[in-house]
C-alpha cells in the first residue's frame, strides 16, 4: 500500500519545540483520527507535513512511499497528493474557487508542469466541476464565489470538501479547529468526506465533533499530549474521550501533560 510515514518528527516554531517525537504512519485507505487537548500540538503536526515554512522540523522524517517529503516545498507536497485545507481564513482577491480548483487539479494530475503551462480543457473541467457539486448537492454559484472570501464556517467547510473532491488526493488531513459548524453542516461534511474518500484516501481527521466520525469510522484513533502520540487504539478510544474527556490520559502520562 501507499504510506504516509512519520518517524520521530520533532518541530519548532519560533524556536520552541512543539513536536517532541511523533510517530504515525497512515496507509491509503485508513482513516486516522487524531485527538488531544487544545495546544497539545495537533494543527502544527498538519502544518508540518505540509511544509508550513514558519514550522521548523528538527528532527525526524516524513516519507511518501519512502520519498523524502521534507525535501519538497509546500506546492511540491500538494503535487505528490498530500492535502490540507488552508485553515485561516484567508481570502484570495481576485481568485474565483473555479479557477483556483481548475489550477490545483491541473498541478494534481500533472506534478510536473510548470506555471503558465496548459490547464485542463475548461469544457472538461467545468464537466467535472459540476458532476461534482450535483453530488455533493452543492449550488454551482458557489464555484463563482471568490476563494474564502467571506465564507461561513460551513462554506468553508464546503470549499474544503470540494477541493477534496476534485483533487482527489492520496492523502487528505482534515484539522477541525475552528470549525463553528452546527450538527447539520457537521453531518452533511462527515458523510461527503466519506463518499469522496472511499476506500481510497488515507484520513487524518483532527476533530472535535464525535459526529463527523460518524460516517468515517476510524481504524486508529491517536491520543497527542504534549507533542507526542501517547496513546493509539480503535474507535472505542474516540468515543471514551468525547465522553469522558482527557483526566484519564493527563494521569497517565504526567510527564507529558
Ligand atoms: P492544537 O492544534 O492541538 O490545539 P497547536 O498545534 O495549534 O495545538 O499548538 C501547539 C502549541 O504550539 C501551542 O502552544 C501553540 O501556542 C504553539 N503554536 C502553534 N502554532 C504556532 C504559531 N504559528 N506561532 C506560535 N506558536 C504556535
Ligand atoms: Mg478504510
Ligand atoms: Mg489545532
Amino acid at each position: 500500500a501507499e504510506t504516509l510515514k512519520i518517524t520521530n518528527l520533532h518541530v519548532s516554531v519560533e524556536g520552541k519545540p512543539i513536536l517532541r517525537g511523533v510517530n504515525l504512519t497512515i496507509n491509503r485507505g485508513e482513516i486516522h483520527a487524531l485527538m488531544g487537548p487544545n495546544g497539545s500540538g495537533k494543527s502544527t503536526l498538519g502544518n508540518a507535513i505540509m511544509g508550513h515554512p514558519n514550522y521548523e522540523v528538527t528532527e525526524g522524517s516524513i516519507e511518501l512511499n519512502g520519498e523524502d517529503v521534507l525535501a519538497m516545498d509546500a506546492s511540491e507536497r500538494a503535487r505528490a497528493g498530500i492535502f490540507m485545507a488552508f485553515q485561516r481564513p484567508m481570502s484570495v482577491p481576485g481568485v474565483k474557487m473555479a479557477d483556483f480548483l481548475r489550477h490545483a487539479t491541473t498541478n494534481v494530475r500533472n506534478p510536473r508542469r510548470k506555471e503558465g503551462e496548459e490547464l485542463i480543457p475548461m469544457r472538461q473541467f467545468r464537466k467535472e466541476l459540476t458532476e461534482k457539486m450535483d453530488q455533493l448537492k452543492m449550488d454551482v454559484e458557489f464555484a463563482r464565489r471568490y476563494v474564502n472570501d467571506g465564507f461561513s464556517g460551513g462554506e468553508m467547510k464546503r470549499a474544503e470538501i470540494l477541493q477534496l473532491a476534485m483533487l482527489r488526493p492520496k492523502f487528505a488531513i482534515l484539522d477541525e479547529t475552528d470549525s463553528g459548524l452546527d450538527v447539520d453542516a457537521v453531518k452533511l461534511a462527515s458523510q461527503s468526506i466519506a463518499e469522496i474518500g472511499g476506500s481510497e484516501m488515507g484520513i487524518l481527521i483532527i476533530t472535535h465533533h464525535d459526529k463527523l466520525l460518524d460516517y468515517n469510522t476510524p481504524d486508529y484513533t491517536h491520543v497527542m499530549l504534549g507533542g507526542r502520540i501517547v496513546e493509539t487504539g480503535g474507535v472505542e478510544l474516540a468515543r471514551e474521550l468525547y465522553t469522558e474527556g482527557y483526566d484519564r490520559i493527563r494521569a497517565a502520562y504526567p510527564e507529558a501533560a
